[in-house]
């Protein structure tokens, strides 16, 4: 079954981020101690990076799913979506949606939320999760619903899990704290984030 592995290409498009710079915006860019949802000090929104040649290597090395995506088209510029898609650290089955504050409900628009819902589909199939982020707060994008976790904190996690029900398996996400002891039983140790599927 396809999976959400297969939707990074090893060959992405050739594109440019051009007059976009929204993950100046949403993103944490941890060396230069600037926080979710807030431009960088150095950012010229339209024009681009002021301190270009010596951006940190966090900045000179993202890609954006836009960038990395094939499948998608030109509606998912981050600067016209309102929406930067992010992989967990390499990890391929952990899709991050980050929603600009300015636009909260730009991911239930189409074509974007339909896509969300196919990629919950490969995600699940691959032992995934798709995540909308507007700044704390954290909606997981289930095959068959979405769960709003609210704000979920540094010291939280979230694990999607599976529920018998009358009706057979279902999935549902939920947030745990990293000290209770289900989090030892759901999270691999390299998952930075603290994002799991259990
Ligand atoms: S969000 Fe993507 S397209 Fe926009 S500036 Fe960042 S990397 Fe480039
Ligand atoms: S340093 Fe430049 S590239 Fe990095 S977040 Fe700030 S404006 Fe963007």
């Amino acid at each position: 079954m396809d999976t959400l592995d297969s939707a990074r290409d090893p060959a992405p498009p050739m594109r440019e981020c051009g007059s976009c710079s929204l993950c100046c915006k949403l993103l944490v860019i941890e060396p230069l101690n600037k926080p979710l949802g807030g431009w960088c000090k150095h950012c010229a929104v339209g024009t681009g990076c002021r301190v270009y040649e010596t951006r940190p290597a966090e900045c000179r090395d993202f890609l954006c799913g836009f960038l990395t995506l094939r499948e998608l088209d030109e509606s998912w510029r981050p600067s016209t979506s309102k929406l930067v898609i992010c992989f967990d650290q390499g990890d391929t089955k952990t899709m991050f949606v980050h929603v600009d504050p300015a636009r909260a409900d730009a991911w239930t628009r189409a074509p974007y939320y339909p896509k969300l819902k196919e990629w919950s589909r490969r995600a699940v199939a691959g032992r995934g999760q798709v995540i909308v982020k507007i700044g704390r707060r954290a909606i997981v994008i289930l095959p068959d619903k979405d769960v709003d976790l609210g704000p979920v904190g540094d010291d939280e996690m979230i694990a999607t899990q599976e529920c018998r029900s009358a009706h057979g398996i279902e999935l549902n996400a939920i947030k745990l704290k990293r000290t209770d002891p289900r989090a030892a039983l759901v999270i691999p140790p390299q998952q930075r984030e603290g994002i799991a599927f259990g």
